[in-house]
């Protein structure tokens, strides 16, 4: 089992940043509107995930992780179907056979907190542990017992850059959670929770737009909203002066899901060339609102690509709505 759960962890586990993505993906869909991250040494040492959300009963902790597709996997000719299916319910037992591992939590309603310690996927035993209601999971020494995947980590500061721009991403995207971060033991970044609470997304406000990208960006861009046919684009695109502007600042988050779509991508380049005259790679945060039913979320879980029913109208809805905010500026 462990070597599946290892092999399965070659797709799930890249590096130190998408174990802090499903962790924190994990923590979020309990509910959680506060999210403490601490991390040692670019998150290869520690990724500790801290969160006030429901809480695991300890009776279901062996399951949560456990595989749940184990008996899918009939031979390794299956495994490339698995791999293009995505790893729901894989994340825990991929993460945990390739590290020290160990998650404590408490429901609400538990007299007492568990723990339960998994060593290179070797599982132990829950054992009661005092933890306020939520969850704490611990990754120790990623990939110890995978040398082969240890070898390509990079450099500190290089797993911290991809940790920090995933982070950029999901301030952007739920601005309705609290979210501490912390590296080497000194606290790094803090976004406050705003709005409704958790479950509730609000819109992006200025404030956390400007601690996640920093004023330059702020203070550089223009606003957009615009709906029409169902559609709603909102957010905050570079204005044409603005020429620090590179691929990685460029967000786009569709139904709240940060996406990487090649046909919106290529409307906002045409909108700037059109009105400027030149191809430059803008800078954006942009929020596209529409009918679940009509975009496929389900392409590629791990990829962050989406399948949109009526792309060509999506793609010329962004255009004209960009066109005519750059349009504007140039008057
Ligand atoms: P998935 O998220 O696809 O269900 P995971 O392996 O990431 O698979 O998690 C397995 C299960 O463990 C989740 O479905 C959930 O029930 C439970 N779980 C994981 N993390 C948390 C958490 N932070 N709080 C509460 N439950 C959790
Ligand atoms: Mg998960």
């Amino acid at each position: 089992d462990t070597l599946i759960n290892q092999i399965a962890a070659g797709e799930v586990v890249e590096r130190p940043a998408s174990v802090v993505k499903e962790l924190v993906e994990n923590a979020l869909d309990a509910g959680a509107s506060r999210v403490d991250i601490d991390l040692e040494e670019g998150g290869v040492r520690l990724i500790r995930i801290r969160d006030n959300g429901s809480g695991i009963p300890a009776d279901e902790l062996p399951l949560a992780v456990s595989r749940h597709a184990t008996s899918k996997i009939a031979s390794l000719d299956d495994l490339e179907g698995v791999a293009t299916l995505g790893f729901r319910g894989e994340a825990l037992p991929s993460i945990a056979s390739v590290s020290r591992f160990s998650m404590s939590t408490r429901r609400e309603d538990a007299e007492h907190g568990s723990v339960l310690e998994i060593d290179g996927g070797r599982v132990g035993e829950v054992m009661p542990r005092p933890h306020p209601q939520g969850t704490t999971v611990e990754v120790r020494d990623l990939f110890f017992n995978v040398p082969a995947r240890r070898k390509f980590l990079r450099a500190e500061r290089t797993e911290l850059g991809h940790i920090e721009e995933w982070l950029r991403q999901l301030a952007l995207a739920r601005p309705d959670v609290e979210l501490r971060v912390s590296h080497n033991g000194k606290p790094s970044r803090r976004w406050k929770g705003e709005g409704g609470g958790a479950g509730a997304p609000s819109l992006l406000s200025d404030t956390r737009l400007h601690e996640t990208l920093g004023q330059e960006f702020t203070r550089n861009v223009l606003r957009v909203d615009h709906a029409a046919a169902g559609l709603r684009l909102h957010g905050w695109i570079a204005q044409p002066a603005y020429n620090r502007a590179s691929t990685d600042q460029q967000y786009l988050f569709v139904n709240g899901r940060s996406v990487r779509d090649r046909s919106i991508a290529h409307a906002v380049k045409q909108a700037y060339s059109d009105v400027l005259c030149h191809g430059r790679h803008p800078a954006y945060v942009l929020f596209l609102e529409l009918d679940p039913r009509r975009v496929d979320v389900n392409v590629h879980p791990a990829k962050h690509e989406v399948r949109f029913r009526d792309s060509r109208l999506i793609h010329d809805f962004v255009y004209r709505t960009l066109h005519e905010a750059l349009a504007g500026t140039r008057a």
